[in-house]
């Protein structure tokens, strides 16, 4: 089967080659992949950022139908939809998978970097960990519910977002778009979206963003705090450094700042501010089993709409430039059911 693998030596981009899948242990299911986004994840692992893995096949916002069932497999049948993400299985017995809190798991593994991913025509699951996809809920958009949707969906969570607060969503790109989808629709909660491409405040808009902030033309923490008198929440999605510390001044007093990307480097924070103020900084990532069967329902039930784009596996690499190029609004899906 065709599969896309991190290339040897690792460069920042992949082969298209033929794999042969091992056979199922105990407990797994074999997936025929129907759908895959690509992410910036990926590319990380494809660079070697986390750790080289030459040959590794990339992929965890994966969408396919389980076609073959391991032994002793008992909540999932053939003909399935299931999601592949980038949580791929916790150990099961420690603290943090004994107490919902699986995603935080020291010996995690993870699709498309620990295990072999989704980037392919088929993927090895383990049944416990795969999430059904529900009814209703369009494939391709799954995808994307599947990485930046559960990342965002359980962000809310961990900001104790109420309905009828103010929410700041820093950067208005993949993650930051559904984050006001979800802050809004699912939420109930107003949306302040900030970012300096307006093409990307425009879907903000169309997501249902209340107030656009162009962080290159005005003052974000002025703007935020004399139209909302700052918000409880902001959820840091861009991926540079100096937005963390900005985003703590658009709070208002007892608000809390949430992590979401991963820029290299350092944030500020004010410690009389923080004290004064009762500031709260948090970091989420991902989301449980349970935080995706929920996020994925919403998507289900119309709340959210990803923007995705399906694109051949022959273009990946092409996909990757322009990723890298930041010339793509939403989510490019490799589209296997063409393959
Ligand atoms: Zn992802
Ligand atoms: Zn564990």
């Amino acid at each position: 089967m065709k599969a896309a693998v991190v290339r040897d030596p690792v460069d920042g981009y992949v082969d298209i080659k033929d794999v042969k899948l091992r056979s199922l242990n105990y407990g797994e299911a074999l997936v025929d992949v129907e759908y895959c986004g690509l992410c910036h994840t990926d590319l990380h692992v494809a660079a070697g950022d986390f750790g080289k893995v030459p040959g590794r096949i990339i992929g965890h916002e994966g969408v396919g139908i389980v076609s073959k069932l391991g032994e002793g497999v008992e909540n999932l049948k053939i003909g399935d939809r299931v999601s592949i993400a980038w949580f791929y299985k916790g150990c099961g017995h420690c603290e943090y998978c004994l107490t919902g809190r699986e995603t935080l798991c020291r010996n995690v593994k993870n699709s498309g970097f620990t295990v072999d991913g989704a980037m392919a025509q088929q993927v090895i699951v383990d049944a416990n960990y795969a999430v059904k996809v529900p009814e209703g809920l369009d494939p391709v958009e799954a995808t994307s519910l599947t990485c930046a949707g559960v990342t965002m969906y359980k962000a809310l969570k961990v900001g104790e977002t109420k309905p009828g607060q103010w929410v700041e969503v820093v950067g208005a790109g993949g993650l930051g778009n559904l984050a006001i989808q979800y802050a809004k629709h699912v939420f109930g909660a107003h949306v302040v979206a900030v970012d300096g491409n307006p093409d990307k405040l425009k879907a903000a808009k169309d997501g249902g963003a209340d107030i656009l902030i162009n962080r290159k033309t005005q003052n974000v923490a002025e703007e935020i705090q004399k139209q909302v008198g700052g918000v409880h929440t902001a959820q840091v999605t861009a991926v540079n450094d100096a937005a963390f510390s900005q985003s703590v001044n658009a709070l208002r007093p007892d608000g809390r700042l949430v992590a979401v990307a991963l820029p290299q480097g350092d944030m500020k924070l004010n410690i009389a501010k923080t004290v004064l103020d009762g500031i709260q900084v948090a970091g989420s990532l991902v989301g449980t089993r349970q935080d995706l069967a929920e996020t994925f329902q919403f998507g289900a039930e119309g709340l959210v709409h990803p923007i995705v784009k399906t694109r051949r596996l022959s273009e990946i690499n092409d996909i990757i430039d322009e990723m890298k190029a930041g010339k793509i609004t939403g989510r490019m899906v490799v589209d296997f059911t063409k393959e």
